[in-house]
């Protein structure tokens, strides 16, 4: 069947909302998406906290996901007079995040934006290889990589002086985390997830402009745009928590398309119907933002290791 539109060739079937779609037209409405949700998102996050955006941060790894945002945040930034720097965390994983890496250098380079890398080795002594090597996780990899990332990169984007932080994960990063919160009961994190709609004293707030399109999409996008980005994965992912959530969404799109979509839009409705979130404490340890009255969690878990 030819595209909806304009009777071409297609590239993509959508079986969440029955589009059917030719290359151009498909990255019509992708681009469109991304903008909108931006757009939507940015203008929350300004109005409810008075904030200009001059400054934004793109997580780049040099995957499929953080290319696509930074070069959609280029096309978007450019326009607007704002400044775009590109935040890099290498968290110390042989033979993957130093490839990726590479990728991501080029990208910025061919691009021109500015780039900042900031390592595990610099925040806690040691690459995850190696903190994994002297105290394995009880559960997976990933809960320990997660602390040390979200630390690494809320403090390079408080020294780089961005106003926000735009992340590449798509509706099924999204939909997965959302799903796990539902699992756990956990409605206040529902609540605090990102896109963040309030600036929170030490915290950078986090923009997620792909949130609403699928990973397939993504990859699709990057690669008819013939982007060049790094394909591996993590050697850790195995033993994610989210695989068994990613199984089930998967099928659950499966037979019922439009799930992961219902899951986002759900939680939507309950952040509208529940307070903003109060301000965080301050960490009596290292004075950064903690969820508690305590020490944050990377003091708990890293504070002998910090350097
Ligand atoms: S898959 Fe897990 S261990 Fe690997 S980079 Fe991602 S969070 Fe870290
Ligand atoms: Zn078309
Ligand atoms: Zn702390």
């Amino acid at each position: 069947m030819p595209c909806k539109s304009c009777e071409l060739e297609p590239v993509i079937s959508r079986r969440y909302s029955g589009e059917i779609l030719c290359r151009k037209c498909f990255f019509r409405s992708f681009e469109k998406n991304v903008d909108r949700e931006l757009r939507n998102q940015i203008n929350r996050l300004s109005s409810s906290s008075e904030l200009k955006i001059n400054r934004i941060g793109v997580g780049l790894s040099g995957g499929k996901d953080s290319t696509v945002s930074l070069h959609i945040l280029n096309m978007y930034s450019r326009n607007r007079g704002i400044d775009l720097i590109a935040l890099c965390v290498d968290e110390g994983i042989e033979d993957y995040r130093s490839e990726s890496l590479k990728y991501a250098k080029k990208q910025c380079s061919d691009l021109d934006v500015e780039i900042r890398i900031s390592s595990y080795k610099d925040l806690i002594g040691m690459t995850l290889d190696e903190l994994l090597r002297k105290a394995p996780p009880v559960a997976s990899p990933c809960s320990p990589c997660g602390v040390l990332r979200r630390r690494s990169l809320n403090n390079m984007a408080k020294s780089a002086n961005v106003d926000c932080m735009v992340l590449g994960h798509n509706l099924d990063d999204f939909s997965q985390t959302v799903l796990m919160n539902h699992s756990r009961g956990d409605v206040s994190r529902l609540v605090r997830m990102a896109p963040h709609r309030h600036v929170q004293s030490g915290f950078v707030p986090r923009l997620l402009p792909l949130r609403r399109l699928p990973e397939q999409e993504v990859y699709l996008y990057a690669f008819l745009k013939g982007m060049n980005f790094h394909d591996g994965d993590c050697p850790y992912a195995g033993k994610a928590q989210r695989n068994l959530f990613r199984k089930i969404l998967l099928e659950l799109e499966n037979k019922q398309p439009g799930t992961r979509h219902s899951l986002l839009n759900g939680m939507e409705k309950i952040r509208e119907n529940s307070p903003a979130p109060s301000e965080l404490s301050s960490c009596p340890s290292c004075g950064e933002p903690s969820g508690g009255n305590g020490p944050c969690v990377f003091c708990r878990e890293f504070g002998s290791f910090a350097v």
